[in-house]
């Protein structure tokens, strides 16, 4: 109160007038932005509802149904037909468990590989139907050649509740991806495909999260032609961690980002320059970075056209106060055989003292220096996401960045309660050599998916689920 005597008293009458005037004038300025923050808040909450008011399945009647489960088996498979990791398989698991306890009748939905169309024998889904039933402990009908035959139709007609049965891989037809038989675009061969499959159950259950952000007929279309739709446990586990990293996150926020090159990581830097409060950029793509600041980078992988867009994230994230982090050392050698991934004798490998790369020398990993000066970052963050590894992290010389930043993520979770969400199949790779899959908070199930997620892209398969009522 005595300020305010005190300038009442020191100033003249005219004065006075522009002093309440801007008094005035500050007030409501705070009040505006008080307002667009919170039309702010409210739409990145109508965002994250918009993830979250998806139907799941606790939001449909299931019990003695015909439910078609929409799964993502899409497994590695060696020479001889062997599964050589059976992860997207136990993934499904919660999701066909739960339907079995509701003594529903399942019929599983997938693809396997790039058949083009084709009727290909080695990208059969029969391995999957044998792995499965060893996984759940009881008998899984298979039907080969064709999911929309006769013979599917029928076993499908004839599925008792409680039993399994797996259709033959989707993109043998070509509709399934949108194309007719001779592989042109088509819409309406894509619809009628999609309608032959709804045709085969009374409810549609989506939990293929690997897929959501193609616009297929077995993703997109085919919720058109059944009544009841929801997300499996599996793509509402997704949505969660993914949702509420991006629109809901407990700050700090970080991102790290890694990966071979710029180019197929733009969009989600842009988007998330909006969201996070620092980005660590680590592999061949800090190098493009670091040399659109004038930054000598050897022979390391740049990709030159790239440059003033690198330049201008930079001074992006400038702008809106993120932390752009980039290596200051680095790991580097003037020979690398990237075919059989490994560093043949006669190399050199050294450690640059600071973040310039002599001529000669290409960048492999990220250095001591980065290390420390990143693990400070991710020790205060308390929602991390991270895709992409930070070197060459399959050649083990090379991979010390990557695993020591996967272990300082994992204690960040475990020791401080913060939120980490790992996406990619690179970076889940990372986690795992580094032994530390199962402290991370969540691990992404779809590299794509959760890519385009991060981009802030509208992902179909998602888009196509009806909301709660
Ligand atoms: P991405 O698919 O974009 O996430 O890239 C992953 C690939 O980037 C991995 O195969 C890494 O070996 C590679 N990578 C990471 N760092 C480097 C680097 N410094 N130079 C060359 N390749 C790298």
């Amino acid at each position: 109160m005595w300020k305010v005597e005190f300038l009442v008293s020191n100033v003249d009458t005219s004065h006075l007038w522009l002093l309440c005037r801007s008094i005035v004038l500050r007030k409501i300025k705070l009040i505006q932005k008080a307002a667009s923050y919170k039309n702010m808040c409210e739409c990145g909450l109508w965002l994250l509802k918009g993830y979250l008011m998806k139907n799941t399945l606790a939001d449909i009647a299931v019990e003695g149904k015909k439910v078609l489960v929409r799964v993502d088996y899409n497994v590695p498979l060696d020479a001889n037909l062997k599964i050589t990791n059976d992860k997207r398989i136990i993934a499904t698991l919660p999701t066909i468990k739960y339907l079995l306890k509701k003594n529903a009748a399942i019929i599983l939905i997938s693809h396997l590989g790039r058949p083009k169309g084709k009727k290909v024998d080695a990208m059969s889904l029969n391995p999957v139907s044998l792995c499965l039933s060893g996984l759940l402990g009881r008998p899984v009908k298979f039907i080969g050649y064709d999911c929309i035959s006769h013979e599917s139709k029928t076993a499908a007609a004839n599925l008792k509740t409680g039993e399994i049965l797996l259709l033959e891989n989707l993109r043998f037809h070509p509709e399934e991806e949108g194309k007719n038989a001779v592989g042109e675009k088509d819409n309406n061969a894509m619809e009628a495909f999609a309608k032959e499959l709804a045709s085969m159950g009374e409810v549609f259950v989506q939990d293929a999260f690997g897929t959501v952000h193609r616009a297929h007929a077995s993703t997109a279309s085919i919720v058109k032609y059944v009544k009841d739709v929801a997300s499996g446990f599996l793509v509402e586990k997704e949505l969660k961690f993914l949702g509420e990293a991006l629109e809901k996150p407990i700050r700090p926020f970080l991102a790290i980002l890694g990966g071979a090159k710029v180019s197929d990581k733009i969009n989600v830097i842009e988007n998330l320059l909006n969201k996070v409060n620092a980005i660590i950029i680590g592999g061949a793509m800090a190098y493009t970075f670091l040399k659109s600041q004038g930054v000598s980078t050897g022979t390391s992988l740049v990709e030159d056209d790239k440059l003033d867009l690198a330049a201008e994230l930079i001074r992006k994230a400038r702008e809106k106060k993120v932390d752009f982090l980039l290596p200051i050392d680095h790991i580097i050698t003037n020979k690398v055989d990237f075919t059989n991934k490994h560093v043949p004798s006669e190399a050199d490998v050294k450690i640059t003292v600071d973040e310039a790369i002599p001529e000669g020398f290409m960048g492999v990993d990220i250095g001591p220096k980065s290390i420390e000066k990143f693990s400070e970052v991710v020790k205060f963050s308390k929602t991390i996401v991270w895709n992409g590894p930070l070197g060459i992290f399959e050649i083990n010389e090379f991979s010390k960045g990557t695993v020591e930043i996967a272990e300082f993520i994992a204690e960040a979770t475990t020791n401080k309660g913060a939120i980490s969400v790992v996406g990619g199949g690179d970076s889940v790779s990372a986690v795992k050599k580094a032994g530390v899959d199962k402290k991370i908070s969540h691990i992404s199930t779809g590299g794509g998916a959760s890519l385009e997620f991060l981009e802030g892209k509208e992902l179909p398969g998602i888009v196509a689920i009806p909301d709660k009522k």
